[in-house]
């Protein structure tokens, strides 16, 4: 493994710093954005994307012909590690841009590539992904949100849940059962659906947070035109698994742990144990260490994954590693945050007498969402037991 970047990426790492040093304004560095409400947060990360997408720095990776840079992976790298550094944040519309977008680059008509890919990357239309329901989430492929072709159209009924964004949504990629007597991984397609069409209702889920980060989303009598199917009718499950492999590849990172490392050390100089600072405390100061050695471990984990992709391998079980660390250790530094601010932990935004405006109790208790989504941290565990561990399936 070689750590040192060649001199044209480091030519291209200066450029995105010098891009961001002159175009991030100041109030959108992490801390500050947090405090905000999350409608608000979301408009000013929208303009904050327009920004970006004008300087051309919206999914660079994307291939050329579509709007991106064909960017290489080390440059995907050097770009999120230098978003990290300087605090920026990603953006909107990742649903469309990580996970819809390339899974039409391979399995869309030209039609629809064409109608639907250059509005993704400048969020002239913002995206959802419609796959849980109530009863579906880790057993996904037992959904059963009908659609029955009808004409021309589809008619689509039935209820999606946990829809990040949906409220802001234009556009739903959805998983709907098409043939309810075949078995339950070949009756499922793949549908676009207008999120202003007529029948479609969102209803916001506020969390402990306070935050609505996603949505109950209700399809009565939805009609969907025929060419918005994504693949063939009932087998939208691979095209649905294209999706999935998207989504963990850009789940884990450690470029954020990077900057919440420094974040708490500079808490524990700030508050007092017993007197006197608690950097001062000898478990304290270990506990920092562990963190630090773990973050370690995440990053070297992570240039582990780095490596088999430059050299064209499949993904490995490094990713669900990555995911199972990095929510774990978020969610422990976070507690451990709230063990330093004693009584203060309790503050919530906006409140005078917070501390680090009370960034770490809306951390801490958005933390355990990260071990659910995109997978649940027991499934991941079942992954890596059959396939690094090779025990039996389990049931
Ligand atoms: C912040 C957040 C955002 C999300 N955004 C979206 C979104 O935009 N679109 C979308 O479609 N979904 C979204 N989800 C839903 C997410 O994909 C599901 O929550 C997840 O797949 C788990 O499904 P479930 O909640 O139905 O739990 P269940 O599958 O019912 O699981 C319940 C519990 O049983 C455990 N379990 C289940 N099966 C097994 C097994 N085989 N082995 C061991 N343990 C098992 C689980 O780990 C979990 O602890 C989001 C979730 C969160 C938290």
């Amino acid at each position: 493994m070689d750590f040192n970047y060649s001199p044209t990426e480091e030519k291209f790492r200066q450029e995105v710093r010098l891009w961001l040093d002159v175009n991030l304004p100041e109030d959108l560095r992490e801390g500050r954005d947090e405090e905000l409400a999350q409608d608000e947060r979301w408009e000013r990360h929208k303009t904050w994307h327009k920004k970006l997408y004008e300087g051309g720095w919206v999914g660079i990776w994307w291939p050329k012909e579509y709007g991106g840079r064909g960017a290489s992976v080390i440059e995907q790298v050097i770009f999120s590690e230098e978003l990290a550094r300087s605090d920026a944040p990603a953006g909107v519309n990742m649903n469309g841009i990580t996970l819809l977008g390339p899974t039409l680059m391979h399995w869309g008509t030209e039609e629809q590539k064409n109608r639907f890919l250059p509005k993704i990357l400048p969020a002239e239309e913002i995206w959802c992904q419609g796959y849980s329901e109530p009863g579906s989430g880790s057993d996904l492929a037992s959904l059963q949100t009908r659609a029955v072709e009808d004409g021309d159209s589809f008619v689509v009924n039935g209820q999606k849940v946990w829809t990040s964004q949906a409220q802001y949504s234009d556009w739903c990629f959805l998983l709907v059962r098409t043939d309810p007597s075949a078995p339950k991984h070949q009756g499922i397609s793949y549908l676009l659906v207008d999120m202003h069409s007529p029948g479609v209702t969102v209803r916001p889920l506020v969390q402990i947070t306070g935050d609505a980060e996603f949505n109950e989303v209700f399809f009565e009598d939805v009609r969907v035109p025929k060419k918005n199917l994504v693949g063939e009718l009932n087998r939208g499950w691979m095209v649905a698994i294209t999706t999935l492999m998207f989504e963990r590849v850009a789940t884990g990172g450690y470029f954020r742990f990077e900057k919440t490392l420094p974040q708490l050390i500079a808490l524990a100089r700030h508050v007092e144990l017993d007197g006197r600072p608690a950097i001062e405390d000898t478990s304290v100061r270990q506990q920092l260490a562990q963190f630090a050695i773990e973050v370690g471990a995440v990053k070297y984990n992570e240039l582990r994954r780095l490596t088999r992709r430059l050299k064209g391998q499949p993904p490995g079980p490094e990713g669900s590693l990555a995911k199972i660390i990095t929510t774990e250790l978020n969610f422990r530094i976070a507690n451990f945050a709230m063990e330093l601010l004693g009584p203060y932990a309790i503050l919530e935004k906006g409140s005078p007498f917070a501390i680090d405006h009370a960034r770490w109790s809306h951390r801490m208790l958005g933390a355990r969402a990260g071990t659910i989504a995109a997978g649940t941290n027991e499934i991941q565990r079942g992954i890596i037991g059959e396939r690094v561990l090779g025990l039996p399936k389990g049931r």
